[in-house]
């Protein structure tokens, strides 16, 4: 028989099942941030100080930018991996992640939208990708809106170009199979075989930002928003078309309110109208200390009924897909 082993969660499954890898949990400047470190405060910032006293894969308070990877077990046992979103340190998460957690490739992409840390990493999706000096693969599919498409053919023209003027050298970079999605809760899409639910929510009152519905085991994952349409909230509440299994929330920082995320008090009055059996937060700032306020958010869920935490870096979550 299988060996078997105990997630974060606590549920036991079989080895080899699906899971849910979060490469990163930090804010677009990532922490520690770097102007803590060449300008200190006085006293110098704490959890900046702290992000840096052990190697970032022992150390929560060390967040590059949020991204997900799902690893998806098929019925057949063929494992799938999804990347959700490739931001400014994904080349680092890689480095990191992929070889602790024995990730060998990216099957799928998709992204939330076309902001710097949510994208600026898809040069580096080459290392991802099968080797090929002459650009010969399958490019990888990528799923993303109109409007991240017409931002990533300025950002980057040279993996959009389809082919190469003659007379100009081929030059090895990520291929790439760019899919357009709607911004819509009834436009769901397979990725590498598993079913995403578009959840289209604010990123600031102009801009409109996706979260993603998944799984057998119900997932949202929802890293930047700043106020849900009453739709997508109907979508994965509780009270709405049925609770789910885990919510994956935007936290930017600990107190007030920000005009393109949520703060701490958002994240939590969003989680207690949604009602998930489990929520974990990521795109914390470096206000965040990992394991005073998970302490503190232990608390809360004693006194709400529904177990909230901090995600971290690195950190892997066995789940039914
Ligand atoms: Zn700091
Ligand atoms: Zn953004």
């Amino acid at each position: 028989m299988e060996p078997r082993s105990i997630s974060q969660n606590g549920n036991i499954s079989e080895n080899g099942g699906s899971s849910l890898i979060f490469l990163g949990t930090g804010c677009s400047t990532a922490v520690p941030n770097a102007r803590c470190l060449i300008q200190p405060s006085d006293p110098p910032c704490e959890v900046c100080s702290r992000s840096l006293s052990l190697p970032p894969e022992r150390n929560p308070n060390y967040r590059c930018n949020t991204s997900l990877l799902i690893d998806y077990a098929r019925a057949d046992g063929e494992h799938k991996y999804i990347l959700i979103d490739v931001g400014k340190t994904f080349r680092e998460q890689v480095l990191r992640w992929f070889t602790i957690h024995k990730i060998p490739q990216v099957d799928s992409i998709i992204l939330t939208h076309e902001h710097a840390d949510a994208v600026l990493g898809l040069d580096d999706i080459r290392v991802v990708q099968p080797f090929s000096p002459t650009n010969d693969i399958d490019p990888t599919p990528i799923y993303l809106t109109q409007y991240a498409m017409d931002s990533i053919a300025q950002k980057f023209p040279y993996l959009v170009q389809k082919k190469l003027k003659e007379g100009v050298e081929v030059r090895r970079v990520a291929q790439l199979d760019w899919k357009i999605i709607e911004s819509c809760l009834e436009r769901p899409f397979l990725s590498s075989g598993l079913e995403f639910v578009p959840l289209p929510v604010m990123h600031g009152e102009d801009y409109v930002s996706l979260g993603f519905l998944f799984g057998k085991s119900r997932v949202a994952y929802i890293s930047d928003v700043s106020r849900f349409p009453e739709s997508t909230e109907y979508v994965i509440s509780k009270s709405g078309a049925g609770q789910l299994d885990l919510l994956i929330l935007d936290t930017l920082y600990k107190e007030g309110s920000h005009n393109t995320h949520f703060c701490l008090p958002q994240t939590l009055d969003a989680v207690k109208r949604i009602c998930p059996k489990r929520a974990l937060f990521v795109g914390m700032t470096h206000e965040f200390d990992h394991e005073k306020d998970n302490k503190a958010l232990a608390e809360w869920s004693v006194r709400e009924g529904i177990p909230v935490q901090l995600a971290q870096d690195g950190q892997r979550i066995f789940i039914d897909l």
